[in-house]
């Protein structure tokens, strides 16, 4: 993943470690998905848990069993996504547990953006060329942090809905073109087709944070 993100070594390095503590973290949230009450009743799907505080507890419990020690994080912050440094880790455990709990109940109709299950904007896609009867066409498959993913035309702000294709800043990075709206600023980071998408909005966050 990294040799698609990066061009530098200290980043490689950097982010190997970071999808490390990923690996971990799909361990603890494999052991709470059971944990997880939860309606679907209206999105995003995480304003209905009904057990957030014993959710947290134990994601807590299990992350500082690993060395890693989150302090002072609200159950509001965890809901928003808004919470920082481990904070976001343990944000991280709660949605991909959240997520292995409903993905087989999700209704086919269920939005792309922001994700029904955890209410986040997409910030990562693949590039995917679909066939038509006719023409072929590039559509961008979203991956969502908690691992939803659905999927939008290629030009198409996930956060306010700009299609104008002259209306978007382009950066390219490794295999990675990141696009920022010139409408409301959102970026977001587009990997070649190929590209394993589990992953990828972890690097992409990483490499976002790297240059913001
Ligand atoms: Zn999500
Ligand atoms: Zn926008």
């Amino acid at each position: 993943m990294s040799k698609h993100i990066c061009r530098e070594k200290e980043c490689e390095e950097e982010l190997e470690e970071l999808l490390k503590t990923f690996e971990e973290i799909e361990v603890i949230a494999s052991s709470l998905q059971a944990l997880v009450k939860v309606e679907l009743s209206g999105y995003p799907i995480i304003s209905n848990v009904s057990n957030m505080e014993e959710l947290i507890s134990a994601a807590k419990q299990e992350l500082e069993r690993r060395g890693i020690e989150v302090e002072g994080v609200s159950k509001e912050a965890i809901v928003r996504g808004e919470a920082e440094g481990t904070g976001g880790l343990l944000s991280l455990v709660i949605r991909r547990a959240l997520y292995k709990k409903v993905k087989g109940s999700l209704p086919p109709d269920a939005p792309a953006s922001p994700c029904p299950v955890c209410g986040l904007y997409p910030i990562a896609g693949v590039l995917k060329r679909v066939k038509g009867a006719i023409f072929s066409m590039d559509v961008v498959e979203l991956h969502c942090l908690c691992g939803y993913s659905a999927t939008i035309e290629q030009f198409h702000c996930p956060v306010c809905g700009n299609r104008d294709k002259q209306a978007f800043d382009l950066y390219v990075a490794g295999d990675v073109t990141y696009r920022a709206c010139m409408r409301c600023g959102h970026v977001i980071g587009i990997a070649k087709e190929g590209v394993e998408g589990e992953r990828l909005p972890i690097a992409i966050a990483y490499e976002i944070s790297r240059f913001a």
